[in-house]
């Protein structure tokens, strides 16, 4: 073999190697993330919160940063499914600002591995916006009191509830309050 394959394939081993503990970090971190569970209900949001990304950086975890304020994508099945999957009746809130998003009464099971509903809280409770990051259309859900990235919402499945739609979100973008603590 030549120099030049040696370093060539040196590189290019490397590189994969970096790639794949990135990914095992990363699978790592999301692992330890779970949904707050409250114990009395936040205080609300009556107006628009407007935060600066520094200040965002401040009060949220890497993980929820990335997610929140980056639009970032949990992997699917991982402990905060788990969690939210074992969770009761309760109420799911904004992780960045509080306001009320998702009842257990819009969750379901949609098999996707992701934190599922039918539908929101409160029809002002979520703003749609179409993005086609990944080549093709598709709608975001974002809080409609801080614009934070949610999840998206995929309609005409064929799943067995009373809209058809899924409401596909990010576990890290919950918090959770169970009823009988409110
Ligand atoms: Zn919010």
């Amino acid at each position: 073999m030549q120099f030049n394959s040696v370093l060539k394939y040196g590189v290019l081993f490397f590189g994969l190697l970096s790639l794949w503990a990135v990914a095992q970090i990363t699978r790592q971190d999301y692992n330890g993330a779970m949904i707050e569970v409250l114990d009395q209900a936040p205080e609300e949001p009556t107006d628009d919160v407007i935060k600066s990304p520094a200040e965002w950086a401040k009060e949220l975890s890497e993980i929820e940063y990335h997610v929140l304020r980056e639009a970032g994508t949990e992997p699917p099945n991982g402990t905060i499914y788990k969690q939210f999957k074992a969770q009761g009746e309760g109420v799911y809130f904004c992780a960045a600002c509080g306001s009320k998003l998702f009842t257990s009464k819009e969750k379901f099971d949609s098999g996707s591995g992701w934190p599922s509903f039918y539908d929101a809280a409160t029809p002002e409770s979520l703003d749609l916006d179409v993005d086609y990051h990944i080549g093709y259309k598709r709608v975001e859900i974002k809080c409609a009191k801080c614009g934070s990235h949610l999840g998206h919402v995929f309609e005409g499945e064929g799943h067995d509830t009373p809209t058809d739609k899924r409401y596909c979100v990010n576990g890290v973008c919950l918090s959770f309050l169970p009823t009988g603590e409110e």
